[in-house]
């Protein structure tokens, strides 16, 4: 993922602290540098560890599969989602975040946007740290409540003053997991939540998600509302721009495509939540219309009961397939165009990209090893078609993020995954029961 694409053979990599401090041909970089440790990777594809630009990481992990698979949108979070969430206990939080960053790490993944769903921020933050992925979280913020007749008064202030309290009680800039000021999107803010957000992240260097226009929902609204689209609404009110993150955004217009790509938002694919959601992302999505714009686009997975996996190969996957469908045109979204998504999009949504994304010398040395000793990677003759068509996550053999390892051969070195399979069954059904949601299982469990 350099700037000339380059597919280096018998290459050698050298990691210097948290950088990549070397890479070229074998011979010259064991000349160059005095290893403490050699990695054999004859038998391994190197790519740049993958950005998950929007994936939630507490609620859904710890439920993943509850949820039947024919609810829309508007069944899936209001009547079981939101339930589900408000079940948790602290301890199912920081289990369902460790079993998420499990699941991102062995397959791949080395940074996240999370949504802003998280409800124990702290405690979240920390065992976060203690995996060592790359992550930036929140606790959104909504003020205009679900209920249309709800009393208003005073919920602005007092949104703000939560956004501005879990800024200030974690004010590092630098670090793997940063707190940002995170929204839920949607038609659930007021221009002043919205606006006051946004100066909050370009205040800090971090940046705003929200989820807007999976479905026509929010297009409806806006329109009636404000009389303009959603990204013609953010523009107007003067948010539309690089500091934001939008997902989904199925529903666009030829202006609001033309907004996207002028004003630098970044947009969050979820395929996978498309799909199982019947958003309509195949045949009304606009996202090769986005990229030949020049808009960024990233990908995301969104959580575990919208597209259930967290593994972005996946998402790459889904990326470069939907739209040749869709449209009948086996140009739409090459592999390549997906594998860049899944990577050095995603860095620069997340302000990241002289950081991360790409092998390059100076570059964290974020990377994964892909194991080829595996059916799936034979004959390796087009190794981008292999890797977006062909593999998946599970091939994922070893991971390093700011040139630590944490994943080898195939096992978390900084998680416990035993406990957490010990734990996670027991939490999960103890989570369920409390919500009171039932059991929708199609077919009898004898
Ligand atoms: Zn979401």
């Amino acid at each position: 993922m350099n700037p000339d694409r380059q597919i280096l053979k018998n290459a050698s990599l050298a990691v210097t602290g948290d950088r990549i401090s070397h890479i070229g041909p074998a011979a010259r970089v064991e000349a160059q540098v005095t290893a403490r440790e050699v990695v054999d990777g004859r038998r391994f594809v190197l790519t740049p560890g993958y950005v998950n630009g929007h994936i939630h990481i507490t609620g859904e992990p710890i439920s993943k599969g509850y949820v039947p698979d024919d609810s829309g949108w508007a069944e899936n979070v209001l009547e079981w989602l939101i339930p589900l969430y408000m079940a948790q206990t602290p301890e199912d939080e920081k289990l369902s975040a460790q079993l998420a960053a499990m699941e991102m790490l062995r397959t791949g993944t080395t940074t996240f946007l999370e949504a802003g769903s998280i409800l124990n921020l702290a405690e979240v933050r920390e065992t976060l740290l203690e995996t060592g992925i790359r992550g930036r979280i929140g606790q959104w913020c909504q003020d205009r409540l679900f209920e249309p007749d709800a009393d208003q008064a005073g919920e602005t202030e007092k949104q703000i003053r939560k956004l501005d309290e879990a800024l200030d009680a974690f004010p590092e800039r630098d670090g793997r997991i940063l707190v940002w000021p995170l929204l839920v999107g949607h038609n659930m803010m007021t221009t002043e939540l919205w606006q006051h957000s946004v100066a909050r992240a370009k205040a800090i260097g971090g940046k705003v998600c929200g989820h807007m226009s999976p479905v026509e929902l929010d297009v409806e609204w806006y329109l009636a509302n404000t009389g303009l689209r959603p990204f013609e609404y953010l523009a107007d009110i003067g948010v539309l721009g690089p500091e934001l993150c939008l997902t989904h955004v199925v529903h666009l217009d030829d202006n609001e495509v033309k907004l996207a790509a002028e004003s630098g938002l970044n947009l969050t694919h979820c395929p996978m939540s498309a799909l199982k959601g019947a958003y309509g992302a195949g045949p009304s999505g606009r996202f090769p219309e986005l990229v030949a714009a020049g808009a960024n686009v990233m990908l995301g997975t969104d959580g575990n009961n919208n597209g259930n996996s967290m593994d972005m190969m996946r998402s790459m996957y889904l990326a470069a397939g939907l739209f040749k469908d869709a449209r009948r045109d086996p140009k739409a979204v090459p592999a390549h165009e997906a594998l860049t998504m899944g990577t050095l999009n995603g860095a620069k949504a997340l302000g990241l990209e002289s950081e991360i994304g790409s092998i390059e010398v100076g570059k964290k040395a974020d990377f994964v090893l892909h194991d080829t000793d595996r059916p799936e990677w034979r004959p390796l003759l087009n190794v981008v078609n292999q890797l977006i068509w062909s593999a998946d996550g599970r091939s994922v053999h070893s991971v390093w993020v700011d040139g630590q390892r944490l994943v080898e051969n195939y096992r978390c070195l900084t998680i416990d995954e035993e406990r957490v399979f010990a734990q996670i069954d027991e939490a999960g059904k103890a989570l369920v029961a409390r919500s009171k949601l039932p059991d929708k299982q199609v077919w009898p469990v004898v």
